[in-house]
């Protein structure tokens, strides 16, 4: 067996001692005489295993009492739709802003159920910045503000918790969440597809305050209503048992690494070595505002595009993959998520440097 350095957006690297361990336990698990993913999500067994998964998530992130934890399905762009068939209702107006494909899309569909103010967009930069927080122009009717922590296409990302004075804001963290220690209290909603930094796809995470619950516009369908999702801790439908539990075996890894400081230590040491690389080098670029760029997903892209299927092919070769860059910005990307190594990020230094050398 041989395992690749997986640069992919997502679905995305998992920790091996987390897959280890799944493979371990497919059978039988902890004296079950069942597989997980054969389990009455009402039997006690997933119940423990739902449980400890919320309360791991809930110690990491320091998600205060007030907050309901709920396991969802649908994806990210599920959530485009179910939070504003959720919120938008108290006052049928809230603010997005606009910082690159994701919440392009986000507020698109937000459009379907009810008024859509575009607060602040960096659109005019081709999204390679946050817009300045003293240029929003924020509507204090709006049921809340949207933003995308992590743009995943373009790599530009959050560094800083938006002000939104007292409207509740709410964070698509999709490729961002438990990369970094983050203070839960100044959102009213947190949403996240798992499948970037915390599992396999098939569970969103949605982390959202209590007062902001039950305020649903009569068409939601009731499997996305939060607040009979929160009555029903998370299981008024079957919820996406098997990816409940690998992401609590993410989770438990997360803590036992000593949490996310200790992650983001790492993530900053892994981007870091990447963005040295690029600012000094003549033939790869990185677009992205200084201030603004991602730990996450770094795009770069060569001097000469006809060079790129090369470098690719090259990568391959050295077991390096998925760095095809996505086809709207073109280019190369590397999605370097808490489970990427540091080997992975020097083995892709070593080999662009060869590159260039090479080719420059
Ligand atoms: C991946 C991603 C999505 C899309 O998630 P789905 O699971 O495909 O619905 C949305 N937003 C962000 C920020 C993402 O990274």
């Amino acid at each position: 067996m041989s395992r690749v350095f997986n640069f992919s957006a997502g679905p995305a690297v998992l920790p091996e001692p987390v897959l280890r361990r799944a493979a371990a336990e497919m059978l039988d698990w902890n004296g079950s005489g069942m597989s997980v993913m054969e389990m009455s999500h009402r039997g006690k067994e997933f119940i423990a295993i739902h449980a400890e998964a919320e309360a791991l998530l809930r110690e990491l992130l320091g998600i205060p009492g007030n907050y309901k934890v709920l396991f969802m399905q649908g994806g990210a762009i599920g959530e485009n739709a179910i939070v504003p068939m959720n919120l938008i209702g108290r006052t049928g107006r809230a603010d997005y802003v606009s910082t690159g494909d994701w919440s392009e899309r986000s507020l698109a569909e937000a459009r379907k159920f009810g008024t859509v103010n575009v607060a602040a967009t960096s659109q005019d930069t081709n999204f390679t910045r946050i817009p300045a927080r003293d240029t929003w122009r924020l509507d204090p009717g709006a049921a809340y503000v949207h933003v995308c922590s992590n743009e995943t296409i373009r790599g530009v990302q959050y560094h800083w918790t938006p002000d939104t004075a007292g409207v509740p804001l709410v964070a698509d963290m999709s490729s961002d969440i438990l990369s970094r220690p983050i203070d839960v209290s100044r959102y009213g909603l947190i949403y996240a597809g798992a499948q970037k930094n915390m599992g396999p796809s098939g569970l969103t995470v949605v982390i959202v305050r209590d007062d902001l619950l039950g305020h649903a516009l009569p068409i939601t369908p009731s499997a996305f209503d939060y607040r009979l999702q929160a009555e029903h801790d998370s299981m008024y439908n079957t919820p996406p048992t098997y990816a409940i539990y690998v992401a609590g075996l993410v989770l438990r890894h997360v803590k036992d690494l000593g949490g996310l400081p200790a992650v983001e230590q790492h993530n900053r040491a892994k981007a870091k070595l990447l963005y040295d690389f690029l600012d000094q080098s003549r033939f790869f670029r990185n677009e992205v505002a200084l201030q603004d760029r991602s730990l996450m997903n770094i795009p770069f892209h060569l001097k000469d595009t006809a060079l790129d299927a090369a470098f690719l092919k090259g990568a391959q070769d050295r077991g390096m993959v998925q760095l095809k860059g996505h086809r709207i910005s073109g280019g190369m990307r590397a999605s370097i998520y808490n489970a990427m190594p540091i080997e992975g990020v020097q083995a892709l230094v070593k080999y662009m440097q060869e590159f260039e050398r090479e080719h420059g």
